[in-house]
């Protein structure tokens, strides 16, 4: 049984300036997180050594090279992320797998390497609308699951972030049965800790929360939001 809750924010591309992460983390000074969760910010690759010790925020990258190192321009290594105090990584999110074209396999090696560097990977998978409609959701995410975890990667590391396609970014949800039978689903199959992402903002978040067998939550535009954010963390954990 996992009982360890995560709240993952996921910035993207989001912050313009160094102010805006300034005035966010200025904003959480004095904030504690709830006992036994973690929040964990994802920021721009630049941006994760604005971060110093003064909040209760754990790091994470948004991706990460699927090469350990050489000449590979533009780059970033998963070495290189917990050098600057990362212990996460998201991978294989979505806009990956679509903007430039990620595949399961490439999504694989970056695993396994982020694993050998000591970071958790949250492996992202999910659906598009066609595969929701017709009700297949449960089976696309078993093969994006089966083409992923080999055995090379050590399952007692690693957490999976489920975000159908059509609901991150676009204000749109499964419903919460939806989203209790699907967790139900994957516990029954994977000894895995289990996140949802996709639209969620503070009252998502309390809907969320009665949800025995989710693990936590993977936010994207309302974790820019510092007040919107506290909320969800506050809210998922129970201790609004
Ligand atoms: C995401 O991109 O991981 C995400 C969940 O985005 P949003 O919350 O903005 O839908």
């Amino acid at each position: 049984m996992i009982d360890r809750k995560y709240i993952i924010a996921n910035w993207k591309m989001y912050p313009i300036t160094v102010n805006e992460v300034r005035d966010f983390l200025s904003f959480f000074t004095d904030v504690k997180c709830p006992q036994g969760l973690d929040a964990i910010i994802c920021p721009p690759f630049p941006y994760l050594s604005l971060f110093d010790q003064s909040n209760c925020f754990k790091l994470g990258g948004q991706n990460c090279s699927d090469k350990d190192k050489g000449a590979f321009t533009g780059e970033v290594s998963a070495f290189m992320l917990s050098q600057l105090r990362a212990q996460f990584v998201l991978l294989g999110h979505s806009e990956r797998r679509m903007h430039y074209h990620e595949a399961n396999d490439t999504i694989k090696r970056k695993v396994v390497l982020a694993q050998s560097c000591g970071l958790t990977p949250v492996l992202c998978v999910g659906e598009p609308i066609e595969v929701y409609q017709e009700k297949k959701s449960f089976a696309y995410i078993q093969q994006q699951l089966s083409e992923t975890l080999s055995s090379e990667i050590d399952l007692t590391k690693i957490i999976v972030a489920y975000e159908p396609i059509w609901a991150i970014g676009s204000g749109l949800t499964p419903t919460k049965e939806e989203i209790k039978a699907f967790a139900k689903a994957f516990k029954d199959e994977y000894d895995l800790p289990i996140l949802y992402g996709g639209s969620v903002n503070a009252e998502v978040a309390s809907m969320l929360a009665a949800i025995e067998n989710l693990n936590g939550l993977l936010i994207g535009w309302a974790s820019t939001q510092p007040d919107e954010f506290k909320k969800i963390i506050f809210n998922f954990s129970g201790n609004n």
